[in-house]
């Protein structure tokens, strides 16, 4: 698979390459971008770190240049600097990665002490709504406009399930997209990254991949976010749980930002 090319969050008119070395444009840090085998970015720490010192799912590995989720059974494995960014809200970071912070913290004031960089006029506020279910859903995670909002899906929409309950109980196994008329679905485009506040801005209005539903109705639209098949939309069965949507922000989700449509 060819790896996507990134412009460089600086100078829009350069572009990232997969191994390219990088400062944090909110910590002055270097970060070295890798792609992981769907294409998505992953910012690292350039250094190394003894595997058993990162908790897990914290680690990743490079094997052939692809990045990967876990040490590779590797004694040394990297971190993401969106981890450990001393720029994002400290309640974010995983208590046995304070160190890392601490240290980049410090490398980051003396970088402004010698005036070898520049902190950014907009202070970033990473959300502290980083979202734990990372590690829980999919990696193959799509982004939907609909109702004028960005929604990532927890995984392929294609295989979004509706959440209402049948009558013995169950998850209904229908999707959202079965049975549905071109008026009753969305169509893929390449849209603009929205702004985000924090670590994502860098990639605001870059083109991302989106199932956009912003064409079908209103009411049409409601179903998608209500997360009903076709048979259950407006019915009265009640719902397994919440719909599993969740606003789509750069910051905390720039590893499904997907740039595959022509
Ligand atoms: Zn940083
Ligand atoms: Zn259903």
């Amino acid at each position: 698979m060819s790896r996507r090319l990134w412009v460089h969050p600086e100078n829009s008119s350069r572009l990232l390459r997969a191994g390219q070395t990088r400062r944090c444009r909110y910590c002055g840090n270097y970060v070295d971008w890798h792609y992981k085998a769907d294409g998505s970015p992953v910012p690292l720490v350039p250094q190394e770190f003894p595997a058993r010192q990162i908790p897990d799912g914290k680690r990743w590995h490079l094997s052939r240049g692809t990045v990967y989720p876990g040490d590779g059974g590797s004694r040394f494995c990297r971190i993401a600097h969106t981890a450990v960014c001393p720029a994002a809200d400290e309640s974010d970071t995983h208590p046995r990665l304070l160190p890392v912070r601490r240290h980049l913290a410090v490398h980051s004031r003396k970088l402004v002490e010698t005036g070898t960089w520049a902190r950014p006029a907009e202070a970033p506020t990473v959300s502290a709504t980083r979202i734990a279910d990372h590690t829980t859903s999919g990696p193959d995670r799509e982004v939907a406009l609909m109702l004028g909002v960005h929604y990532l899906a927890p995984g392929r929409i294609a295989t979004l399930r509706c959440v209402a309950l049948t009558p013995d109980k169950r998850r209904c196994p229908g999707t959202l997209l079965a049975a549905t008329t071109p008026a009753d679905a969305g169509r893929w485009r390449t849209v603009p990254v929205p702004y985000s506040g924090g670590l994502g801005a860098q990639f605001a209005g870059e083109p991302m991949d989106a199932y956009d539903l912003s064409a079908l109705t209103y009411a049409q639209q409601l179903r998608w976010r209500w997360q009903h098949c076709m048979a259950h939309d407006r019915s009265v069965a009640p719902d397994i749980e919440l719909t599993e949507w969740i606003a789509f922000n750069a910051t905390d989700h720039a590893e499904y930002i997907r740039k595959e449509l022509g």
